[in-house]
């Protein structure tokens, strides 16, 4: 009888599990610093853009604790499916701090140009075990739970002090730079990095769109939203933004904060909720935009050999 009861019970338990849908979990994008962000949901986690050490007077700069807990393996960094790089310029990437913290995560895999993972590779202090995927536009990387897409998405014109005329350079899409397509916890993130335009597939849909504040200046805003709906997004968010830049742009963001936030402060969040996933044509979003007013600027000076006169054109 008992046994003939628990028997019962075990069916009416995995049919009643297999006859619910399951809503995906909540996913998150958690800003870091500059362009570097953080995506969960469930158990997979992704850095994007992040460790980096240098950058310029305006941006947003890593902290000393979390370089710390990169280097320490603590949270949010003590478990890691992927570490994403767009491209090796000092305000996204930073060789030594991947190399070491990679060696740190043998699990983790790097996904970045052929530029960042050369150099990842030379900075290391041994050779290392992490799996590693260079971005080759519109070749997928398919890793468990885990979907990344590489996107052809040439860098902004930017300029440099040449080394050896000494003369300020305009660079025009000469950097070799990658977007992403980032699909984790059934939900999925458009990283652009440092790019103005992005070669996206026909009928590309993402959650959420993360695109430097430059897209705002360079398309312009009704642009940005063309594509914001034009992809089915619940939200996006402009990264690679300063407190200062901020000011210029605050006031068409406001307007706009229904569909758009700005990453202004390291810590800020959007929750994605399952509720309002679009591709369950569940009532509209429920995004939790964080977004706040910038605090005062307190970044570090550029440290030794950071070219602090470099910067970007927009
Ligand atoms: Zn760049
Ligand atoms: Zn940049």
């Amino acid at each position: 009888m008992g046994r003939k009861h628990r028997t019962l019970h075990a069916l009416f338990a995995c049919c009643a599990t297999w006859g619910v849908p399951q809503d995906p979990p909540e996913a998150s994008v958690r800003h870091l610093a500059n362009a570097g962000v953080l995506l969960q949901s469930g158990n997979s986690r992704v850095a994007v853009d992040f460790p980096f050490t240098g950058g310029f007077d305006w941006a947003v700069w890593p902290t000393e604790s979390q370089i710390g807990a990169w280097l320490r393996r603590e949270a949010p960094f003590d478990r890691l499916d992927a570490v994403v790089f767009t491209h090796d310029h000092l305000d996204h990437f930073d060789p030594g701090l991947v190399a070491q913290g990679l060696a740190l995560r043998p699990e983790t895999v790097l996904v970045g140009t052929t530029r960042v993972l050369q150099r990842v590779r030379e900075a290391a202090a041994a050779p290392l075990r992490n799996p590693m995927f260079e971005a080759r536009a519109g070749q997928p990387i398919q890793l468990k739970g885990l979907g990344i897409l590489p996107l052809k998405a040439p860098h902004a014109r930017y300029w440099d002090i040449h080394p050896v005329t000494k003369q300020r350079v305009i660079y025009d899409d000469g950097y070799i730079h990658s977007a992403y397509h980032i699909t984790l916890g059934g939900y999925s993130f458009l990283h652009g990095g440092d790019a103005h335009q992005i070669d996206l597939p026909p009928g590309t849909t993402a959650d959420l769109l993360l695109l430097t504040r430059g897209v705002v200046r360079g398309l312009g805003l009704p642009a940005v939203k063309e594509l914001h709906q034009r992809m089915g997004a619940q939200h996006t968010a402009l990264i690679h933004l300063g407190p200062t830049e901020w000011k210029t742009l605050e006031v068409a963001i406001q307007s706009e904060k229904d569909w758009l936030s700005a990453f202004t402060e390291r810590d800020l969040s959007i929750v994605l909720s399952p509720k309002s996933h679009p591709t369950r044509n569940l009532p509209p979003s429920k995004v939790v935009p964080k977004a706040r007013l910038p605090v005062p600027a307190t970044e570090p000076a550029p440290g030794p050999g950071h070219p602090a006169e470099a910067g970007h054109l927009r």
